[in-house]
């Protein structure tokens, strides 16, 4: 996945923990099954094939990712769409760098590739046909969150109650801390060089949830003098850029707050407000740009308050 991971856990002596080993081993199964960077993933060998009749075998997380990528598809008109592949591989998102970035007539073109329709998940014996010859699937909006998930089965089947666990910021908790506190969650401010110098803007409590933040702050390419972000508008093909600057969600699970933050970003702030509210697992936190430029902050009903001690 290109990034790190950590894992947190207080073990009581009846817990028997997955030791690091299992962790890695877990992560690497994902990988070669979802990785876009991994050439012999089996979502490369879907994306490379040419054959729109053949059933390309899937394992169970690429059945997992997909079907749940096709309830959030669905559930929010298609501003998650994980068919985007030609245009994030177009606008400088993917493994390999563009020469340029692309052109009207080329967003056009590659807008047309992008439908998650094309795509049919067939169950037992697992597999996915591809209608469209050069259709391609890119589930990074949505596999780190459900590494995180797939990591909290390991330690929740191990008995350990009390974890919190993150992959590049998709994070997802239960139970307490060791010193018996809530688990905490920075949410950065937004600043190209975040990474370099994090700053929080607020900390919320973390109880038996997830949450994940998208952004369109950092991992910016230049067209033409202007930054665009890594997210998609599969509306248009062109990057999702509005004075939202990031969307953080807190929902059950990884999986769920992961896609659905990037789904906001799409939607843009009024939508996404409006979306959140009518859907009673989840909340939302959001970071705008005012016309002044400076900066707003918009949470939903449900999102928590700020955490009333930080530590
Ligand atoms: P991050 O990777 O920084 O955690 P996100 O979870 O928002 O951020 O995922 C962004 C990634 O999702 C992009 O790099 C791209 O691979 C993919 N993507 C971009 N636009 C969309 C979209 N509209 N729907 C689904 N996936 C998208
Ligand atoms: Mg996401």
């Amino acid at each position: 996945m290109g990034t790190t991971y950590r894992v947190t856990y207080v073990a009581k002596t009846s817990d028997t923990p997955p030791s690091q080993q299992a962790v890695e081993d877990l992560l690497h199964e994902i990988n070669a099954s979802v990785s876009n960077y991994i050439e012999t993933s089996l979502l490369s060998q879907l994306n490379a094939a040419r054959d729109t009749s053949a059933l390309h075998p899937v394992d169970r997380h690429f059945a997992a990712i997909f079907r749940r990528s096709r309830e959030i598809y669905d559930d929010t008109g298609g501003a998650f769409n994980p068919a985007l592949g030609p245009l994030i591989d177009a606008w400088g998102f993917g493994p390999k760098q563009p020469q340029a970035l692309p052109d009207e007539s080329t967003v056009r073109t590659l807008l047309k590739l992008s439908s998650f329709d094309a795509f049919d998940l067939q169950e037992s014996p697992a597999g996915v046909r591809k209608g469209i010859a050069e259709s391609q699937l890119d589930f990074g909006g949505i596999a780190k969150g459900y590494a995180v998930d797939k990591i909290a089965d390991l330690l929740n089947d191990s008995g350990v109650q009390d974890y919190l666990v993150e992959i590049a910021g998709e994070v997802r908790a239960r139970g307490k801390r060791a010193d018996g506190g809530t688990w905490q969650v920075g949410i950065e401010r937004p600043a190209e060089d975040a990474l370099a110098l994090p700053n929080i803007q607020i900390v919320v409590d973390l109880e038996n949830a997830a949450v994940s933040t998208s952004g369109n702050y950092r991992n910016l390419q230049e067209d033409a003098g202007r930054k665009v972000g890594h997210i998609l508008n599969p509306r248009t093909g062109y990057p999702a850029m509005s004075s939202l600057l990031s969307a953080t969600v807190m929902a059950p699970n990884a999986t769920t707050a992961d896609a659905y933050a990037t789904a906001l970003m799409v939607m843009g702030l009024d939508e996404a407000l409006k979306f959140v509210e009518s859907h009673t697992e989840l909340s939302a936190y959001f970071i705008a740009m005012d016309s002044a430029g400076g900066i707003v902050e918009k949470r939903s009903s449900r999102f928590p308050k700020d955490s009333p001690s930080r530590h």
